[in-house]
């Protein structure tokens, strides 16, 4: 048997993936499969078919997360592991996540018809409630695995109809037994389309993912002294704008500086009063700072800081900045990035490093095993929407590069 010769099925891949798409169609083209639904449950349901179908033995685990796995010759080995999730947003698409599972389900299948034997253990994962729109927060099945969060935290959340977590989880049967806790991995990799648009732009066809993007979320409230329109002059005011424009501007300022990775995003503003014959008393701005390097998200983040008391104290403003949400920045494996710069090289597929501007469950098992993403363009760069697409080529593409990583790994 010539390993390096392995290639999985693209027609089976795809038409695994349409007929999940099935499950939670909507009108659109998309899918809404939202974390423990019923819906949720038949994806799940077929999924189990399939991996069993598979040989695989499936251990569900206290918040629900799916472990299918093929045995290797090495009891004790550590798994390689290949996984991401089956939930999707309310207008999702059919490839967020799903794409991760069922390229690893595929990796399966091509070893059992090639009849490849592995030392270690090869598994696929099915992570719980990754989109965390209908049970926030997001990526909760593999952040209770990470114990970023505890079991009894997730257990407690609840939906927007008052649902809890660890109700609806029993009642579509998936409130396994199996801890919820760290055990030896050797790999994990998480095949996912890249959700934006470098890979497509660049005309490549693989992204090795080097880490995540650390983010921060502030909230900056700017004080002035509510005012009529008409008859106070300008040098009179003291206008929050007046502070907030220069800040909003040097944000961005921030983020060109620290290209071609950094971010900053305005996404939301509050003005109050809100009337537009008077001066506000009080604006409020959003803004959301981002970069994959630790020590940079600091810097600039140290860098908006003193920005905001420069602007506030030159324009009398009164300036405070509020800290809504952290994720710390995440380096994936270097040695898996490697592996998969290398797969990819091998079997000819263009290729690029690359840093996934988006949360993935990758961020929560980096914590306790070897961790790297592998991303294919999608059309566009567009995901979280129902017109979500991607090339059956590409898909089989990184597919193909799991397939040869997981070996490597599992040999
Ligand atoms: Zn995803």
């Amino acid at each position: 048997m010539d390993v390096a010769a392995l290639r999985v099925n693209s027609d089976r891949l795809w038409s695994a993936l349409e007929e999940m798409a099935r499950i939670g169609a909507t009108s659109a083209g998309g899918c809404n499969r939202q974390a423990l639904t019923d819906l949720d449950r038949q994806g799940r349901d077929l999924f189990v078919r399939w991996a069993r179908e598979a040989g695989c033995t499936i251990e569900i685990d206290e918040v629900g997360n799916i472990f299918a796995q093929r045995p290797g010759t090495d009891r004790d080995a550590p798994a390689v592991l290949a996984g991401s999730h089956l939930d999707t947003q309310a207008t999702g698409g059919k490839y967020d996540g799903v794409y991760g599972v069922l390229a690893g389900l595929e990796v399966l299948r091509v070893l059992n018809e090639n009849a490849v034997v592995t030392r270690a253990p090869v598994e696929v994962a099915v992570w719980t409630n990754e989109e965390g729109c209908r049970f926030a927060p997001a990526m909760l099945g593999s952040g209770v695995v990470s114990s970023t969060y505890t079991r009894d935290f997730a257990y407690a959340v609840e939906d927007k109809a008052g649902l809890r977590f660890r109700d609806e989880l029993e009642r579509i049967g998936y409130l396994g037994s199996r801890p919820a806790a760290p055990r030896p991995y050797a790999a994990m990799f998480e095949a996912h389309i890249e959700q934006g648009p470098i890979l497509e732009k660049e005309g490549l066809t693989i992204g090795a993912v080097t880490g995540i993007q650390g983010a921060y979320w502030f909230d900056i409230t700017f004080e002035g002294l509510s005012c009529h329109a008409g008859p106070t002059p300008m040098e009179m005011r003291r206008d929050p704008w007046s502070a907030a424009v220069p800040v909003m501007a040097g944000a961005f300022a921030l983020a060109r500086a620290n290209g071609p990775w950094g971010r900053a995003t305005i996404g939301d503003v509050r003005v109050e009063p809100g009337s537009r014959n008077t001066v506000p008393a009080r604006v409020v701005v959003s803004i959301d700072i981002r970069h994959p390097d630790a020590a940079t998200l600091e810097t600039m983040v140290a860098g908006l800081h003193a920005l905001v008391e420069r602007e506030c104290a030159a324009h009398g403003i009164f300036g405070q900045t509020a800290q809504v949400w952290h994720m710390p920045a995440t380096a994936f494996d270097a040695r898996l990035v490697e592996r998969v710069v290398s797969a990819a090289r091998r079997l000819g597929h263009s290729c690029m490093e690359i840093v996934s501007g988006a949360g993935h469950d990758s961020l929560h098992t980096a914590q306790f095993a070897p961790t790297t993403m592998i991303f294919v363009p999608c059309a566009g760069g567009l995901s979280h929407n129902e017109a979500e697409a991607a090339t059956a080529a590409d898909l089989a593409a990184g597919a193909d590069v799991l397939l040869h990583a997981m070996l490597e790994e599992a040999a």
